[in-house]
């Protein structure tokens, strides 16, 4: 181990060591979050929230560009509404947080504070549609929401977190099933394309799905540890909300109808799965297509006449391709090496009086720590394709990774020494069974957690109770 690796070994738990505090290290030192003084909620810092915002953008463009509006609701739900959907009220009434009180006096009706919107939404939609042609009513709504969870970590599970959440109203079943897939595909794009976070898309067990659906679409992303991670979830709602709060149009032939509807959302947690995805003992490594910033430049002996002024010119150049900044601080560059990595900035420009006298700056890369010496008139080619570089790398890593981490098995042996030897996905048959998934889970600690779309046909046997099957599962311990 060099020096400068031990440096880091203080600062940062090795993962192989103690995954759970590396990245509760890494959450801190990379200046993701502070924790806040109610237990189990979180400060998201500037730089957390940077990156939050660049995934934010994405997906709002997307949204909108598939035709989606967004709005706003109120944080507050009065009781009687959130008990209007019986398997809705069941689902989330364990970890709802109360308003009783307004002031000084106690409230007639509780308030819940969201931790979901589909009531609102519904409430709302039954006064405002009316006919065939109001629809389809797609609208989205960014905000917070509050689950009051027993065990909290920061992004992964927190008292309060981000997200959006999308609630539209469709005339057919059919419509509202095109609607579910399409957002899905949506998510699987943010998370492929600008996390660089494989996913596997698929259904969720009847067990596993949302309170109050139909059914739930889902994707799955394997995180370094080989724990599975649910990365976003696309809801068919159906009737059920329409039916609990009357919300009705007159189609074309003037015959009253419930609307069919759909629920989808993405949440702060996907800063938790980019840790987790890409993350190393030297800290944070962020995909450069989110990353808030893609090049930190580094001046070497920034005292010396004529350095701080190239640094400065390069910062410009630099600024017409890339998102880029300086550290033009006092601070030794050794330690600048050290935040910068710790922050997972994907490029690292150092230029000092010799490269100035060549002509030329030392690009560092965050992924693979490789080095090279650009001429500074190529910067604006060598730059683009780095960062575009660095993105497939890290996809392609987390790939050959979840790769690694999936076993297909037969027998329930398979299953148990699968997760012991090569924790990650296990690929088994099952029967349809709940008996067999709780089973399961109850035996390994693995839940399931999809049915995946791409189904290899495969005729067999279910993993847990032998009889015949035809749905293969990907099975995991998941956060
Ligand atoms: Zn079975």
């Amino acid at each position: 181990m060099g020096k400068k690796d031990k440096q880091f070994v203080e600062k940062v738990t090795a993962m192989e060591e103690d995954f759970a505090q590396w990245y509760t290290d890494v959450v801190k030192q990379a200046d993701l979050v502070d924790y806040a003084s109610v237990r189990g909620s979180m400060i998201i810092r500037p730089y957390g929230y940077a990156i939050w915002e660049n995934i934010r953008d994405v997906l709002d463009k997307k949204i909108k560009d598939t035709g989606h509006q967004n709005m706003y609701f109120p944080l507050f739900i009065p009781e009687s509404l959130l008990q209007k959907e019986k398997d809705h009220i069941e689902g989330f009434a364990p970890e709802v947080a109360w308003v009783t009180h307004g002031g000084s006096e106690e409230l007639q009706e509780r308030l819940v504070v969201r931790p979901t919107s589909e009531v609102l939404f519904a409430e709302h939609y039954s006064k405002i549609i009316h006919s065939y042609r109001d629809l389809p009513k797609l609208y989205n709504q960014w905000s917070n929401v509050v689950r009051w969870e027993k065990t909290t970590r920061p992004f992964l599970r927190s008292l309060e977190f981000l997200w959006q959440e999308g609630h539209t109203c469709h005339a057919t079943e059919q419509d509202a099933a095109e609607e579910t897939r399409k957002m899905l595909d949506v998510y699987a794009t943010v998370c492929e394309d600008f996390l660089a976070i494989p996913v596997i898309k698929g259904r969720k067990t009847e067990k596993e799905k949302f309170a109050g659906a139909n059914y739930t679409l889902t994707i799955e992303s394997l995180m370094h540890d080989g724990k599975a991670l649910q990365t976003g979830t696309s809801h068919h709602l159906g009737t059920g909300f329409a039916e609990a709060f009357d919300i009705t149009y007159s189609d074309e032939n003037g015959n009253q109808q419930y609307v069919h509807q759909t629920s989808w959302g993405i949440t702060t947690r996907l800063i938790g799965a980019l840790i987790m995805v890409h993350g190393d003992n030297r800290g944070l490594v962020v995909p450069p297509r989110v990353a808030p910033t893609q090049v930190m430049i580094v001046p070497i002996a920034q005292h010396k006449e004529g350095v701080l002024e190239r640094a400065y010119e390069l910062k410009g150049q630099v600024a017409e391709f890339a998102r880029v900044d300086i550290d033009a601080s006092d601070k030794m560059p050794g330690w600048k090496f050290n935040e910068y990595e710790m922050k997972g900035i994907p490029l690292r420009l150092e230029v000092g009086p010799k490269d100035i006298e060549k002509n030329q700056v030392v690009l560092v890369r965050r992924d693979t720590g490789e080095k090279s010496f650009v001429a500074m008139d190529e910067l604006s080619t060598i730059i683009p394709a780095l960062l575009e570089d660095i993105q497939q790398t890290l996809y392609d890593r987390a790939l050959a990774h979840r790769e690694e981490k999936t076993t297909n098995v037969t027998t329930f042996a398979e299953f148990k020494q699968a997760l012991e030897q090569n924790p990650g996905f296990v690929e088994a048959m099952w029967c349809e069974d709940k008996a067999c998934e709780e089973n399961i889970k109850e035996e390994t600690g693995a839940t399931s957690r999809c049915i995946p779309f791409e189904q290899e046909n495969r005729a067999g046997h279910c993993v847990c109770c032998g009889k015949e099957a035809t749905q293969l599962v990907y099975w995991a311990k998941a956060y």
